[in-house]
């Protein structure tokens, strides 16, 4: 069986659907298939949205629910299907469970509700899906990803509990497998054991596909973008960017590690752990070959580019001037990890250490307020860093030209650079 894992920019619309059901028409074969679908377009953004207007404004938060509401019903008629009773009454009760949500008054925990509220986005695409599949004579089967996926309670971050989730995914798709039925379900979702929504993160969808994919021993999984494959960077902010035809395991998870947007990061390992090859291909160019991800055999790679936004240097000095060893890191790595702060670079002199984050402005305020006793803490905020792979040493100044460099590291061929950018060029394409 293979995994087919189609995101947001697929099923935008109502073409984006067709599109997404002749792609699945294509390749039934052989081959028994799995399909996980994320929140049409930019869904989730807007849940987010409306998640943060719950704590402030419940009115204003059903608005938005709205009109969420509204362009998903949108869809539905343009694919006509809105004489799709089973369809349109699935489709309000997940908007219905949201409304719950948002109209709870007890005190509540915002990743708790958050996990509640912003879950509907994949289980309505995933019904929508079902029904054009069903429409267009496909046979399908529709799984909660909930009842698959099982994790603990780490709210917008749940953590996999591997056997279950792996006996979960057996004992209920082989079965609908062999009757040949297309498995659709949800990307990014998964349950507690009382039942509660959890989701893995944002973009989680890709790791979930991995997870199933992994679960079921599948001969390969394919995630569908609108790019042609794995690029040397992304098209959306970098000119003259090349497809790479193939890549390792091991460069995969590097340049995800490093941020490149195109695949989730904890998407790799368990595909490299099953040996089970992973094509990223375009859904606007179906008939092409993307790229393929499989194998620990290293090539010559062209060098790759990694841009993450929106970074701050956090300063840490000891106020009494002592040095700062490895039991003052032992403690803010705890601090870190308590507070999910993914350290994407680091460096110590002798009373101070320097990391450079996501400029999450209330995670930092928080970490700020743990470790104040001890640490003098300066932020330094609105940075970029860059991340190349195989550096060659023409690059360098091209890419960082106008760019105040903050810090550079260097191990073997990874360049890490932190710039400033001057506000008229931050969004100059390179
Ligand atoms: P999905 O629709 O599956 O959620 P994403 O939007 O998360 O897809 O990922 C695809 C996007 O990743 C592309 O549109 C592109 O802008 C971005 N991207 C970032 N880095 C790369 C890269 N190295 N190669 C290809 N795409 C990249
Ligand atoms: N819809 C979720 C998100 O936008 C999950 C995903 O698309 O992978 O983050
Ligand atoms: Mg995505």
């Amino acid at each position: 069986m293979v995994v087919f894992k189609f995101g947001g920019a697929s099923v935008k619309d109502a073409d984006g659907f067709r599109n997404v059901a002749d792609i699945i028409r294509n390749h039934q074969g052989e081959d028994s298939l799995v399909v996980v679908v994320s929140a049409t377009g930019k869904t989730t953004n807007a849940l987010e949205e409306v998640i943060d207007k719950k704590f402030m404004n419940t009115s204003d938060a059903l608005k938005e629910l709205e009109k969420i509401r509204i362009s998903h019903q949108h869809i539905i008629s343009s694919l006509g299907l809105d004489n799709e009773d089973t369809l349109q009454q699935l489709v309000h009760e997940h908007f219905v469970e949201a409304e719950w949500i948002i109209e709870e008054t007890r005190e509540m925990n915002y990743d708790y509700a958050y996990d509640q509220v912003i879950a509907i986005g994949e289980l309505v695409s995933s019904r929508i899906l079902e029904a054009t599949l069903k429409s267009s004579g496909i046979n399908t089967s529709w799984v909660d990803a909930r009842s698959l996926i099982r994790t603990d309670e780490t709210w917008r971050e749940g953590r996999v509990q591997w056997n279950i989730t792996n006996d979960q995914i057996k004992d209920t798709c082989l079965p609908l497998l062999t009757q040949r039925k297309v498995i659709v379900t949800q990307g990014f979702i998964g349950s507690t054991a009382e039942n509660n929504t959890v989701t893995l993160g944002r973009e989680g969808s890709d790791y979930t596909a991995a997870i199933i994919s992994a679960a079921l021993n599948a001969r390969s999984m394919t995630i569908w973008k609108d790019v042609p494959g794995v690029l040397t960077g992304d098209p959306k902010v970098f000119d003259n960017v090349t497809k790479l035809d193939r890549l390792s395991f091991m460069e995969a998870i590097e340049m995800t590690y490093y941020g490149a947007k195109v695949i989730h990061p904890k998407t790799i390992q368990p595909l490299k752990n099953k040996n089970i090859p992973l094509n990223v291909r375009s859904f606007i160019e179906p008939q092409k070959d993307g790229t393929i991800i499989f194998g620990e055999i290293e090539r010559e790679y062209p060098p790759i580019v990694v841009l993450e936004r929106n970074q701050a240097l956090i300063h840490f000095s000891s106020k009494d001037l002592s040095f700062i060893a490895e039991d003052h890191l032992a403690e803010l790595f705890k601090i870190f990890d308590q507070l999910r702060i993914k350290v994407n670079l680091m460096r110590n002199t002798a009373i101070s250490f320097t990391i450079c984050a996501s400029n999450q402005r209330a995670k930092i305020a928080e970490l700020q307020k743990k470790v104040e006793q001890q640490f003098s803490v300066i932020i330094d905020p609105d940075l970029d860093l860059y991340t190349i792979r195989h550096c060659n040493e023409t690059m360098l100044p091209k890419l960082l030209s106008e760019k105040i460099i903050i810090l550079e590291e260097r191990i073997r061929n990874t360049v890490q650079v932190v710039v400033k950018n001057a506000p008229d060029i931050v969004h100059k394409k390179h």
